[in-house]
């Protein structure tokens, strides 16, 4: 039976990047695997309306829900450690805020009010976050996006604080995350900072129930009673939170903790079972412990920050532990690659994935790069874009198509292989108008990935503008290149192989985003999979 929903606040202090998504997400895996039903929501504070539009310099990769939703990547964090499915709901912005809110007054409802931050704007967040107390979920964890201070997600907190007031503290709490920097000259941990942090906080009424700790060294006995006693709390409030070599390490270290069972105390919820953690800890064995080693080339343009293929990066930690193997991601930038270096880039590599990715900077290093994978048989993935290229790489190479070009790079190409939609033609407005979430696919009689995925119809997601042109569909198979998957209704072609290569798999939509902790993906594991076996090969030949 369902309880009343509790709601646990997250907020950041001292600095942004403490990983306040990965200490929400590991909370709630704790929780849930203590037998409560939990479900996580993130506010962010910017004005877009969702990060569609946002370069991923800014804020990393866009995550695509189900839903069709393009949100922030700690959605992504919370999919794969609660191996739940997250929808629009999970996701709040200040721009679908003040949209809400302005739409609404144009349409008259506010009858004549003054329309202001407190309240229009502090209800619209609570009944956002009230949303999801619907009697699924015990417990609902809101993460608040930036860290306490900025302006811009002032309304945010004084949301939070009306909600602690109107539920009570037992049903609604604050996680303050902070961080304890090291002063390596003075030899010593500071809580300065997080002192002042805490006096933000109050200053905007609101006194955090529990704190906890980012910090490089362990945090004293003695530093815990400080900060207990400077920040009004009680001595096992405070909490560390090492830094660890995994994020799948810090449910554990929340364990050790006991930021669980404090938290159920604080919201008055007695204990169900011991938390059960057997599928998570045998991840972590095999993480730990692995018995191969590969490396795995990531051909894309935002490789200067890895948060820009987050997915792609966790969906190779989960299918290498199903393979009992590490596998180290070598980001390598597209626009570097030119035909006299490719082969010497890619001479340590047991397989190459080129990345999803939007406009024409480096597609050339892209193309060139798909050509040496397939003419050198060496295992080939292309998500998105990467596929896109595998096609026009194909046709350029293979079909004799000379100057054949996707139309997002080429509008005038004499060969558009890759062709905008036709329901895509007419839109002008950029944000939210792609392709998005997900939709079926059906896989062919005896292609590679029926074997892998071992069924028919498969549904993933979808993040595009462009398609597979089904004008040259006869062409590309009479040449070897199949169309291994389809979409039952409109025919578009997601997924394209080559039968006769050791592992060349083209998808248009987002595998990664699929890929959970408990249930590695399997295009991903398989991928690995044959790297390691063409990793075998090739060192067995080098002996
Ligand atoms: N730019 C391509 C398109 O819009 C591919 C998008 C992607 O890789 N997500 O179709």
């Amino acid at each position: 039976m369902n309880i009343m929903t509790k709601f646990i606040f997250v907020t950041g202090g001292v600095s942004s990047s403490l990983g306040k998504g990965i200490v929400a997400a590991s909370l709630g895996k704790l929780l849930q695997s203590r037998g409560f039903s939990v479900s996580i929501l993130k506010l962010d504070p910017y004005i877009n309306v969702d990060p569609g539009t946002l370069n991923p310099y800014e804020h990393g990769e866009c995550y695509v829900t189900e839903d069709g939703t393009e949100t922030d990547l700690d959605l992504g964090h919370y999919e794969r450690f609660l191996n739940i499915t997250t929808s629009q709901a999970n996701n709040v912005t200040t721009g679908r805020i003040y949209q809400t809110v302005i739409n609404k007054e144009r349409a008259g409802d506010y009858l004549g009010k003054t329309v202001q931050v407190v309240p229009h704007i502090t209800d619209e967040i609570k009944r956002k976050i009230m949303s999801l107390a619907n009697g699924e979920y015990d417990i609902v964890l809101v993460e608040i996006g930036g860290t306490v201070g900025d302006i811009e997600s002032l309304p945010y907190i004084e949301a939070m604080r009306q909600m602690r007031w109107e539920l009570g503290r037992e049903n609604c709490i604050t996680i303050h995350l902070t961080l304890i920097p090291y002063l390596k000259a003075a030899g010593e941990l500071k809580t300065k900072p997080t002192q002042h942090s805490v006096k933000e906080l109050l200053s905007s009424g609101i006194q955090p129930d529990i704190l906890v700790c980012r910090t490089e060294h362990e945090l004293s006995t003695e530093l815990r009673r400080k900060l207990a006693l400077f920040c009004n709390l009680d001595f096992g409030s405070v909490v560390e939170a090492r830094d660890a070599d995994s994020i799948y390490v810090v449910p554990l270290l929340m364990l050790k903790e006991k930021l669980d069972a404090t938290v159920l105390a604080k919201l008055r919820l007695l204990e169900r079972h011991e938390p059960k953690l057997d599928k998570w800890k045998a991840f972590l064995g095999l993480l730990k412990n692995p018995v191969h080693e590969i490396k795995i080339g990531l051909v894309g343009k935002y490789i200067e920050l890895q948060d820009a293929y987050k997915s792609i990066h966790e969906a190779f930690v989960h299918a290498g532990v199903a393979n009992e193997c590490k596998v180290s991601i070598q980001y390598i930038h597209s626009s570097h690659i030119n035909a006299s270096n490719v082969a010497e880039t890619f001479k340590d590599l047991s397989g190459v994935i080129v990345a999803p990715g939007f406009g024409e900077r480096g597609i050339e290093g892209k193309i060139i790069s798909i050509q040496y994978l397939r003419e050198q048989n060496i295992p080939f993935l292309g998500i998105c874009l990467g596929m896109q290229c595998a096609v026009v790489e194909f046709a350029q190479n293979v079909l004799g198509m000379k100057g054949a070009a996707s139309t997002e790079m080429s509008p005038n190409t004499e060969f558009p292989v890759i062709d905008m939609m036709a329901e895509q033609k007419n839109i002008q407005e950029k944000g939210g108008t792609m392709r998005l979430g997900a939709y079926p696919c059906e896989l062919k009689k005896d292609s590679r990935v029926k074997l892998i995925y071992g069924k028919k119809t498969i549904s993933e997601r979808h993040r595009h503008r462009f398609e597979f042109n089904n004008k040259y569909l006869s062409q590309f198979e009479d040449a070897g290149m199949k169309a291994a998957g389809v979409n039952p209704d409109t025919k578009l072609v997601e997924i394209v192989e080559i039968p006769s290569h050791r592992w060349f798999v083209g998808v248009q939509f987002h595998p990664e985003y699929k890929s959970r902790v408990e249930e590695p993906h399997p295009l991903f594991v398989d991928f690995v999979k044959a790297c390691l076996s063409f990793n075998q090969e090739l060192r067995g030949k080098k002996k």
